[in-house]
């Protein structure tokens, strides 16, 4: 009889949504004709950008013509070309069109990544935390430690002071908003190479940072070349979360260590298990992708960007002005409010959902720091993002008022 793998077997958490969706499903059969107001799902709502429309349309025909037809295609060079100049180069910083793998989806490839490392090494996880970086390590049986993101140290990973062998940080953060400076990153870098670890990270969010003085990848922090991989997805930036295209980066310079006491490099075991398991997105989607690396392309996504960030902006000042406490939205398509009265997440979020029909998502369900917080999404619709930051506001009044 064949046999499930027990960890994945004894897996929990993934629950989130599902129980966001049931809750939501709940209430509609309650309130039958009333809205729901959706300050919750942190998926894009603006279509694809007309360059990158265009560039699909043009590679279909290119599969048409015998002259221009592709088979299975690796990367496309015009997307590594457009990945090297503009994400990197433009930033001062050398990646090599070799060290670039292009990926259906950078939810996937955290999997990937993560896969490719021992089951016994001990993993650094933010708290709270895109639930992905907990999920995939437990089942795939790996200890996992949590460094608490607080108030008190602004959001921001800390390092501790023991080692692990790997740490996953995402920044633009997902759920909270919060945002590394270089200085931040430099700090996780000197700390990596000191005990040997990699480090993952996610910039699933970096098209979102608009400050100047704020680094948009960790290579631009010294020394990272040796010791971090970052993985990128068009999901975000460029509206792909249906088309799925993401790419990793994982530098020549990362060495790991094999069982006989071996140094080999990270990217070479990766393109081992990747050959035999993972495939690149079709030469279409490519074909889209890259054209956000266009001048037109790159203006068009950043209007839908500068679209959601004026929601993080809407609701970030309706929060401030009602004295809650929250931090991004400026640089980030996410805010990070602290629910009123010393509520917990899921009793606010239950009140709120009752009252207003305003669904957003709970903190505590991205880690236990998350308690007491709750993520605003500011990729919905412009006047149902004011419509629920209003009434979210109202109720942060009347609970405060209480007491
Ligand atoms: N990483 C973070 C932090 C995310 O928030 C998401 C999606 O919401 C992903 C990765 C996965 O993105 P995708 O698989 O669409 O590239």
């Amino acid at each position: 009889m064949a046999k499930v793998d027990s960890l994945l077997y004894h897996q929990k958490g993934g629950g989130l949504f599902r129980i966001l969706g049931e809750k939501t499903a709940q209430m509609q059969e309650k309130y039958p004709g009333r809205p729901v107001v959706k300050l919750g799902v942190g998926d894009v709502t603006l279509p694809l950008a007309p360059a990158i429309v265009k560039a699909l349309h043009d590679a279909v025909d290119d599969q048409s013509k015998k002259e221009t037809f592709h088979g299975y295609i690796g990367n496309v060079p015009k997307l590594v070309e457009g990945i090297v100049a503009r994400d990197y180069a433009a930033r001062g910083v050398t990646i090599s069109p070799k060290e670039i793998y292009v990926t259906d989806g950078s939810g996937g490839e955290i999997y990937n990544i993560t896969d490719v490392f021992s089951g016994d090494c001990e993993v650094l996880v933010p708290d709270p935390a895109y639930p992905a970086y907990v999920d995939v390590n437990s089942m795939q049986g790996r200890k996992i430690h949590y460094v608490p993101c607080l108030e008190e140290n602004g959001f921001i990973p800390q390092p501790p002071d023991y080692a692990v062998d790997i740490v996953y940080l995402c920044s633009p953060n997902n759920p909270t908003g919060s945002t590394m400076t270089k200085a931040d990153m430099q700090k996780w870098v000197d700390y990596a190479k000191g005990c040997g670890a990699v480090i993952i990270m996610d910039s699933a969010y970096e098209s979102f940072v608009t400050d100047p003085s704020l680094p948009k990848t960790i290579f631009e922090a010294e020394g990272a070349r040796e010791c971090a991989v970052e993985i990128r997805s068009f999901s975000k930036t460029a509206g792909f979360t249906g088309m799925r295209c993401s790419y990793i980066v994982i530098p020549s310079d990362v060495m790991i260590d094999a069982d006989d006491g071996t140094k080999v490099s990270l990217r070479s075991m990766y393109v081992k298990k990747r050959g035999v398991r993972s495939c690149n997105p079709s030469y279409v989607i490519q074909m889209g992708a890259a054209a956000y690396y266009t001048d037109e392309g790159q203006a068009q996504c950043m209007e839908n960007t500068r679209y959601y960030l004026n929601n993080g902006k809407v609701v970030r000042k309706a929060l401030t002005d009602a004295g809650v406490p929250c931090i991004g939205g400026d640089n980030s398509p996410y805010i990070w409010m602290k629910c009123p009265g010393g509520m917990g997440s899921w009793e606010f979020l239950d009140l709120l959902m009752d009252r207003y029909g305003v669904v957003m998502t709970p903190g505590a369900g991205f880690g236990p720091s998350g308690e007491g917080f709750m993520r605003i999404s500011c990729f919905g619709d412009a006047d149902e993002t004011k419509r629920g930051i209003e009434s979210v506001v109202a109720l942060c009044k009347e609970i405060e008022g209480k007491k």
